[in-house]
C-alpha cells in the first residue's frame, strides 16, 4: 500500500494533513484544550443548544425511562413512540404532510437520493454541494450535472439540453451553503423545476433553527414549503444534538421506509437523542431571540471585516474570510489562536484551489464585545 505513505507525505509537505485534536470541553461559545480556552468559531452549535438546560433535561429523562440504546433498526424493535411524536412535530414545523427521521444528515442524503433515483434518471446539483449529496448522487447511478454555484441560467441551460433525455429528474440545492454562508435563488429554482417537470430537494442543514418566522428554515422564510417535494435538514447543527429529517408527502415517506437502505439497515437513534431533538424544535419556535441576535451579530462581523478591506461572503451565521492561499489561511489561523480565537483554516480539497479561507461560525454566546475585539485583532 504505497499510496498510504505517499498521500500522508504529500499532505504533510503541503501543510494539508488532516488530523484529530481532542478537546476537553466546549461551553458557551468557548472551547478548551486542557486548561487553555479559546473563543470558538469552529462549531455548528449556533444557538448553544448542545448544552441548553431544558434540552439536556429532556434527554436525561428519556434516557432514564427508555435506556441508552434503541436496540434495533426501526423496522424491527427500535421504534419507540417518541420517534413518531418527533416526526409529527417536524411535519408541522416544516409545514409538510409528513416527516421521516434519519440517523444523520449523511445517512439521509445518501439514502434519500439513491433510493428515489437510479439509472435512466437525471440529477442536477449545485457545484458546491456537500459531500453527502455528491455521495448520494453517485450511489444512485443516475446521470448527473453540476451547475455553477447559485447560477440559475446555467441550471436552465442544462435542463433545456438534458431533461428530455431522461425519465425522472431531480434538482438539489442547499439553502445555506456550508463553506460560503450564502443562499440560492430558491424561487427561481422552484420555477425551473416546475417548468421542466423535475422534483426539488433542499438541504437545510445550516438553515434549520436559524431562518424563517418559526425558525424552520429558508423554505419557510420564502413561503415555498408546499412547492418543494423533498425538504431535508439536520438536528446536528443549530438544534444542538444529532440526526436528520426529511419532510415530504406521506407517499414518499412510505416508499422510503420500504426502500431506503440507510434507513432500514442501521440501528435507530437512542431515545435521549430523539427527546433532545423534540425539545430543541419546541424551544426554537418559542424563542426567536437567540437566532435574530445571532444573525445581527453575523451582519456586524461581515460589515466590519469588509470595512477593514477583507474579502468576505455570505448572508448567514457563517462568515468566510477568503485568503486564497492555503498556507496563508493556516498562518492566519495560528496567529488568531495565539490571541485566543479558535477559527479553522478551510483548504483544498474541501474548497477549490485558490479559495482557502478562515470560516467563522458564529454562536449565540459570542457577545458583540467579543466580536469587536476579534475585528481589531485580525
Ligand atoms: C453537516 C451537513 C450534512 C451532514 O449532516 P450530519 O448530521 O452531520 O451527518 C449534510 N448536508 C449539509 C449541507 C451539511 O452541512
Amino acid at each position: 500500500m504505497d499510496k498510504i505513505e505517499k498521500l500522508l507525505r504529500e499532505r504533510r509537505k503541503n501543510g494539508l494533513l488532516r488530523a484529530l485534536k481532542p478537546n476537553s470541553l466546549r461551553k458557551e461559545g468557548k472551547i478548551y484544550f486542557g486548561r487553555e480556552g479559546f473563543i470558538d468559531f469552529s462549531s455548528n452549535d449556533y444557538l448553544g443548544y448542545s448544552s441548553h438546560p431544558k434540552i439536556k433535561e429532556s434527554a436525561s429523562r428519556a434516557q432514564e425511562e427508555l435506556g441508552v440504546g434503541s436496540s434495533a433498526s426501526r423496522l424491527l424493535s427500535g421504534d419507540p413512540r417518541i420517534y413518531h411524536k418527533l416526526e409529527e412535530k417536524i411535519a408541522a414545523f416544516k409545514d409538510k404532510e409528513s416527516a421521516l427521521v434519519f440517523n444523520s444528515g449523511y445517512h439521509a442524503n445518501i439514502g434519500i437520493i439513491s433510493s428515489l433515483y437510479g439509472r435512466g434518471d437525471v440529477i442536477f446539483i449545485d457545484r458546491l454541494s456537500h459531500a453527502s449529496i455528491i455521495d448520494g448522487v453517485i450511489l444512485s447511478g443516475a446521470r448527473f450535472f453540476r451547475f455553477r454555484h447559485n447560477d440559475c441560467q446555467h441550471l436552465k441551460d442544462l435542463l433545456r439540453k438534458e431533461r428530455d433525455n431522461f425519465r425522472d429528474a431531480l434538482i438539489i440545492t442547499e439553502t445555506v451553503f456550508s463553506m460560503d454562508g450564502d443562499r440560492p435563488p430558491l424561487k427561481e429554482i422552484v420555477g425551473l423545476k416546475d417548468k421542466y417537470n423535475a422534483f426539488l430537494m433542499v438541504d437545510e442543514a445550516h438553515a434549520t433553527g436559524i431562518f424563517g418566522r418559526k425558525g424552520s428554515g429558508i423554505a419557510e422564510e420564502e413561503g415555498l414549503t408546499k412547492r418543494i417535494e423533498l425538504i431535508m435538514g439536520t438536528f446536528s447543527k443549530a438544534l444542538g444534538s444529532f440526526g436528520a429529517y426529511l419532510a415530504c408527502s406521506k407517499k414518499i415517506k412510505d416508499y422510503l421506509i420500504n426502500c431506503c437502505r440507510s434507513f432500514i439497515y442501521s440501528t435507530a437513534l437512542p431515545p435521549a437523542v430523539i427527546a433532545a431533538n423534540m425539545a430543541a424544535v419546541e424551544l426554537v419556535q418559542k424563542d426567536p431571540l437567540p437566532r435574530t441576535t445571532l444573525l445581527k451579530n453575523a451582519d456586524y462581523l461581515r460589515s466590519s471585516l469588509l470595512k477593514k478591506g477583507f474579502q468576505v461572503r455570505g448572508i448567514s451565521q457563517i462568515v468566510p474570510l477568503i485568503v486564497k492561499d492555503a498556507k496563508e489561511a493556516l498562518a492566519r489561523s495560528l496567529s488568531l489562536q495565539k490571541k485566543g480565537y479558535w477559527v479553522l483554516p478551510i483548504r483544498p480539497p474541501t474548497v477549490a484551489e485558490g479559495e482557502s479561507r478562515l470560516r467563522f461560525s458564529l454562536n449565540y454566546h459570542h457577545s458583540r464585545e467579543a466580536l469587536e475585539r476579534l475585528v481589531s485583532d485580525i
